[in-house]
């Protein structure tokens, strides 16, 4: 099995992390779970790439994950859209990643994302307090 090169991995982590961390701060909003916050980006309008952009990618990356060095297959292969944003697609945002790898920068991601997102929570606001007026 391929090595995994650890500071490539995390350095996609990171990336990917640093992405997802700006759309969920955009959201102003810690009770977005997790969960409704990746199903709303999958949902998001995913522009896949070009030929012309895939077969730039797989030169860029010499035919092989970025990560692991595994030579390419059509069958096992992602482009992986660096910062999340998948409706980003630029060469300069893809990555030509196997998908054991893909994989595992997503996980990984995620991960850094709920952890953040756990310890940085605060309570919703409370509604804004009316006193009773009397009548003296
Ligand atoms: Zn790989």
């Amino acid at each position: 099995m391929p090595r995994i090169n650890e500071t490539k991995l995390k350095s996609y982590v990171n990336k990917l992390y640093r992405g997802e961390l700006a759309r969920w701060k955009k959201k102003n909003d810690w009770r977005y779970s997790i969960s409704s916050f990746y199903s709303d980006e999958n949902r998001r309008r995913r522009k896949p790439p070009t030929k012309s952009q895939e077969n730039s990618v797989k030169r860029k990356y010499k035919n092989k994950c970025a990560i692991c060095s595994k030579p390419y297959d059509s069958y096992d292969f992602q482009y992986h859209h660096i910062n999340g944003d998948r409706s980003k697609t630029t060469t300069t945002n893809l990555v030509l990643l196997c998908y054991r790898c893909h994989n595992q920068v997503g996980i990984l991601a995620k991960a850094k994302l709920k952890d953040y997102i756990n310890t940085h929570k605060q309570p919703s606001p409370l509604p804004d307090f009316k006193p009773p007026k009397f009548k003296f």
